[in-house]
């Protein structure tokens, strides 16, 4: 027998409708669907999220409610911790069950479990699901049954495990009436004294329908030549899918499938394809490793560096995060993040490594900074990405291992491309000169 009492669809970082399993449990339930997003910005204690995330959040909640408005429904907008807001939405909207997709980052996961057992203790149906990850942290282990710590064998484990098709597009949803919610302009997501926003409104499409045209263009433009043009900073080589598989406009099951079946279609393209999605695996690794060391954020995950004398240097980090320094890779990479709230991996990795390695800086440093102006910001993707970088991680780059800002500079940048969009200061030095232009002669100075 089917029910009237609404299901409510708590969304969380799964802001699609397509191939969306939460969406899809709500529909088989064949209980009216009440969706729900509830802007919780205290549970995650420090990890709260930065300014250029809630710049995303706000236009891709925007691109939800429109995408649910067109389907027949109305995207409930509440404020406040999720344990005092849920309770009072089910006593508003007499709803009898809830459904969401899971989260990874250890504060989510300790919240959802509490969640999970007081909402079923109150008589309530509760089902979580996968929407973020090709397969759960839990279900790829070792031979010995445990998590793995290096990346190959991960890779190997996971590229064994089928990955199933993503669930076609809902059409036609039931939707429950929505009880009175808040209004998105009134949470103030976006930034406005001052406006820092407009570097981000010109590179960006936050939601659902940006994330596939992204997707469609990498496919049809850049995934062929991604093995090389991936490393280089100064072309459009990569997805730029980051900040949208973070927010989950779009899954990696809909990435994965649409690449092998793109791939079978054009009956080439193998090597580089696998490439673009074994960035996927890391990105399930890094997943992989929060689930199982739920501190990475905070702490080196190799002990003998939990006491490193990092340098306490105020002036330093600043010269870093404003792109001061005077090298102008690491410069060009500080500013373009800066400015359009994403920075090339490669540069990462530059810029990574010249404020650990050579400020000797703590890496939680760059980690809170990246935190606050990537919109692709990720608490797995960033605390393994700066573990990785500082040696500190599972399946590191080596401590001894520095990237040199000139000669990686000289070697993925060779025409100063990049450099000469992000320093303009410096455009007009020849290539010779411009990765390190206080070795240039005083009459080209
Ligand atoms: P593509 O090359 O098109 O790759 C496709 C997808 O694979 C990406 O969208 C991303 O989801 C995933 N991916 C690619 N490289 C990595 C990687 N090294 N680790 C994990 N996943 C990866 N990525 C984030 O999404 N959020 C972060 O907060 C983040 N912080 C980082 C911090 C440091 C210090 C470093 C070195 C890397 C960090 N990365 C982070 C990983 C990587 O730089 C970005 O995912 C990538 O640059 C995004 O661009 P893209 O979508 O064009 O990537």
């Amino acid at each position: 027998m089917t029910s009237t009492a609404p299901l409510l669809l708590w969304f969380r970082q799964d802001l699609r409708i397509a191939d969306n399993p939460a969406l899809r449990h709500a529909m088989d339930s064949e209980r009216p669907v009440l969706p729900l997003f509830i802007l919780d910005d205290k549970t995650p204690g420090a990890w709260a999220p930065g300014g250029a995330s809630r710049w995303w959040l706000h236009h891709s909640l925007a691109a939800l409610s429109a995408r649910i408005d067109e389907l027949g429904g109305t995207l409930l907008l509440r404020r406040g911790k999720a344990e005092e807001v849920l309770p009072q939405v089910i006593e508003e909207s007499g709803a009898e069950a809830i459904t969401w997709n899971r989260c990874y980052e250890p504060f989510a996961v300790a919240r959802d479990k509490r969640l999970k057992s007081e909402l079923k203790d109150g008589g309530i149906e509760v089902s979580s699901h996968n929407a973020a990850l090709l397969h759960e942290p839990w279900t790829i282990e070792t031979g010995q049954g445990g998590p793995y710590k290096v990346y190959t064998p991960f890779w190997k484990a996971l590229k064994a495990k089928e990955v199933p098709e993503p669930y076609p597009d809902a059409r036609k949803v039931d939707f429950a009436k929505a009880p009175k919610g808040d209004s998105l302009e009134d949470w103030d997501l976006p930034p406005t004294k001052p406006d820092w926003a407009g570097g981000l409104r010109d590179t960006w499409t936050p939601g659902e329908a940006g994330a596939k045209q992204r997707l469609s263009d990498f496919l049809e433009e850049r995934i062929g030549d991604y093995g090389r043009a991936r490393d280089y900073p100064g072309e459009s080589g990569t997805s730029g899918l980051s900040p949208h598989l973070h927010w989950g406009e779009i899954g990696p099951r809909q990435v994965w499938q649409a690449v092998l079946h793109h791939v079978d279609r054009k009956g080439r393209g193998e090597t580089a394809a696998w490439k673009f999605l074994s960035e996927l695996g890391w990105r399930e690794f890094s997943h992989h490793l929060l689930y199982h060391w739920p501190e990475l954020p905070e702490t080196s995950w190799k002990e003998n560096f939990q006491g490193f004398p990092w340098n306490d240097d105020e002036k330093a980090l600043r010269a870093w995060q404003r792109g001061r320094t005077g090298y102008p890779i690491v410069d060009a990479g500080m500013r373009e993040l800066y400015a359009t709230g994403w920075m090339h991996n490669r540069v990462r990795m530059i810029t990574g490594s010249f404020l650990v390695k050579d400020l000797l800086i703590a890496w939680q440093q760059g980690e809170a900074w990246f935190w606050d102006t990537l919109v692709d910001a990720d608490l797995a993707n960033n605390a393994a990405g700066w573990q990785w970088i500082a040696g500190s991680g599972a399946d590191a780059a080596p401590f001894f291992r520095i990237f040199n800002p000139v000669t990686q500079s000289k070697r993925f940048d060779p025409k100063g491309t990049y450099l000469r969009k992000w320093i303009p200061e410096l455009a007009e030095l020849p290539d010779a000169h411009i990765h390190e232009p206080w070795a240039a002669p005083q009459e080209v100075l």
